[in-house]
């Protein structure tokens, strides 16, 4: 019986997914590196911002940071209680998993890679999807307190399973978004209208979340407002590579759109959202995709 909650990061999806957990659980307790966010949370929603000793003893622990490395660090500073899950929904790296859920195990805690996709508005929402590895019995422990920040719960494998996929879904964007960015510029040197040929190819078989959302609410109207930021895409595609590599596949496309956002990436500042991709071809072919 799950009765207390803690959530560690309160960044752009983590503080999101928090607010949610409030309306089903009493205790929910919030840590975040920079203590204001923590304690803002607690004003805002009415959670509890905690030391990582009060987070300790939660039943079940949610963890959204930028790497795996982050979340490395946080379980070097705590342990949790025995019978507990941590449920990690960062966007990490497989192996990661595995050797996280062999760590906890070692004191009776189960650990799943449960990584989320629906950007922000979808954690705002809760209208998720999470993609979760591990034990199957933890799982099906914690899949209600998912539910609460999500519309898609879905289990699909053993440790870093979660990750894998997550990794998978985030080149096939990044892919799209290249493809996108390549398409509306190719367009544009021919003096066609993009608003008219996106409305082509929303009705169309070329269409693509980027192409549905991403090109019309931030690209077009040159918002680029930050909801996600480049590096973590370019973290995510480099873990795709990875899988990729330990498999020994030949996936060029992969391989290749990789290199473009962590080029784009290493070309701008570190905070900028991943649609802002797009301007490597923008100034490659010196025009503008508005
Ligand atoms: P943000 O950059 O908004 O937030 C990062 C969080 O991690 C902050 O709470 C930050 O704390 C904390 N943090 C950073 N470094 C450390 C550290 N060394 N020790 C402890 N805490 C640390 O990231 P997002 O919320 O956008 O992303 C989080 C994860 O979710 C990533 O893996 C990302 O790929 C994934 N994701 C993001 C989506 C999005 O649309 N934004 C969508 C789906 C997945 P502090 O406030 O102190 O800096």
């Amino acid at each position: 019986m799950i009765q207390s909650v803690a959530f560690i990061g309160m960044g752009a999806m983590g503080s999101r997914m928090a607010a949610h957990l409030v309306k089903h659980y009493d205790q929910v307790y919030v840590w975040n590196r920079n203590i204001t966010k923590a304690e803002q949370h607690q004003q805002r929603y009415g959670t509890q911002a905690a030391s990582l000793a009060q987070v300790a003893q939660a039943d079940i622990i949610f963890s959204c940071l930028p790497t795996s490395q982050q979340v490395d660090e946080i379980l070097n500073l705590l342990s949790p209680k025995s019978g507990s899950i941590w449920v990690d929904c960062t966007s990490g790296e497989p192996e990661a998993a595995r050797q996280q859920a062999k760590r906890l195990a070692q004191s009776n805690v189960a650990f799943l890679d449960a990584p989320v996709s629906g950007q922000t508005i979808g954690a705002e929402n809760a209208t998720l999807t999470f993609m979760v590895g591990g034990e199957r019995t933890a799982f099906d422990r914690a899949a209600p307190v998912m539910q609460t920040m999500g519309a898609l719960i879905q289990y699909v494998g053993d440790s870093g399973a979660g990750f894998a996929v997550k990794a998978v879904n985030n080149m096939m964007m990044a892919i799209h978004l290249c493809a996108a960015a390549e398409g509306l510029s190719t367009l544009k040197a021919h003096g066609v209208d993009l608003d008219a040929a996106l409305a082509c190819i929303n009705a169309s078989s070329g269409k693509s979340v980027v192409t549905e959302t991403i090109i019309p609410q931030k690209v077009l109207n040159r918002s680029f407002p930050k909801t996600f930021g480049l590096a973590l895409l370019a973290k995510d595609t480099g873990i795709a590579v990875d899988l990729v590599r330990d498999a020994r596949l030949s996936t060029p496309v992969t391989n290749l759109s990789h290199n473009l956002i962590q080029t784009a990436s290493n070309m701008t500042q570190a905070d900028v959202d991943f649609s802002t991709a797009v301007q490597l071809y923008e100034t490659w072919n010196k025009l503008k995709i508005e």
